[in-house]
């Protein structure tokens, strides 16, 4: 069996490797792993046994070289800029690199796709609160361009459900924490150390969502388990990741 992670040198990347390898034995056949980044993870952070291959994802020569020689039986897509960039990176990499994915798969017969998008895709700044996957639909310009492009991607991920025997899975975690974490929990911890938590902005009333990354990571390798074995009871659908328990933000 054998998976190819787009975005796989990142954190909830290196966490969907360790949680297949540690699922290895359920497979019932041993399993390959490569990544596809745009670039290598740290010395530290190269996770062995692990192909590494790194490549642009709007390079669609490259990805498409990439997927006809390991040829994955499922592709899990979980590259995205970091946050705080201009919007033509979003459209770039979210976007134009999700359509990518899309043709790279067809041109290798790669047929089963689990997209990471963002619970985010969602979000208007309006509350939101207790809703299911199918109470609320996408607003038609998203929070920012990240969101705004993340739902383009998800849309663009469902679109191709079915197409050519396409089958395609889409996951929004809500924000993320634990282990090689680089974009969000080392500033609280900086503002807590620089004692600057008295300062607050709202009525601190505002519920989000949180999820430990190796729960996230979980919820793609059951994602992964039930589109290979049984895919019909998950394809073209949508599923929030979440620890249940909103926190005050
Ligand atoms: P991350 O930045 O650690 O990982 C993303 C990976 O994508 C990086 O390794 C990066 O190098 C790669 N990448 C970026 N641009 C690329 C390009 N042009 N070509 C190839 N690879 C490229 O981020 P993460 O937190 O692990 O996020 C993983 C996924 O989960 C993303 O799709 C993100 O939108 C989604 N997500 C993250 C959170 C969170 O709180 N971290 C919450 C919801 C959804």
């Amino acid at each position: 069996m054998r998976f190819l992670v787009i975005g796989g040198s990142g954190f909830l990347g290196s966490h969907i490797i360790e949680a297949l390898r540690a699922r290895r034995v359920d497979y019932k056949q041993p399993i390959s792993i490569a990544v596809y980044d745009i670039v290598k993870p740290l010395p530290e952070e190269t996770i062995d046994a692990v192909t590494y291959y790194v490549g642009d994802i709007v390079n669609e020569a490259k990805l498409t070289e990439v997927m006809k020689e390991f040829q994955p039986n499922l592709v899990f897509h979980t590259a995205s800029p970091l946050h705080g960039l201009p919007p033509a990176v979003y459209y770039r990499v979210n976007v134009e690199g999700t359509r990518t994915v899309f043709s790279s798969c067809r041109a290798a017969s790669v047929k089963n796709v689990i997209y990471t998008s963002s619970m985010g895709v969602i979000w208007t700044g309006a509350e939101l609160d207790g809703v299911s996957e199918d109470q609320v639909s996408i607003p038609k310009h998203g929070y920012d361009a990240y969101h705004h492009t993340k739902a383009a991607a998800e849309l663009i991920s469902l679109d191709e459900n079915g197409v050519d025997g396409m089958r395609v899975v889409v996951l929004r975690p809500c924000g993320i924490f634990g282990e090689r974490d680089k974009q969000m929990f080392w500033r609280m911890a900086e503002v807590l150390e620089k004692g600057q938590q008295n300062v607050q902005i709202g009525s601190n009333t505002s519920l989000v969502d949180y999820a430990y990354v190796g729960n996230v990571a979980h919820a793609h390798v059951l994602a992964a388990d039930k589109l290979l074995t049984e895919p019909d009871t998950v394809t073209g659908q949508v599923f929030f990741i979440t620890n249940g328990t909103p926190m005050t933000h």
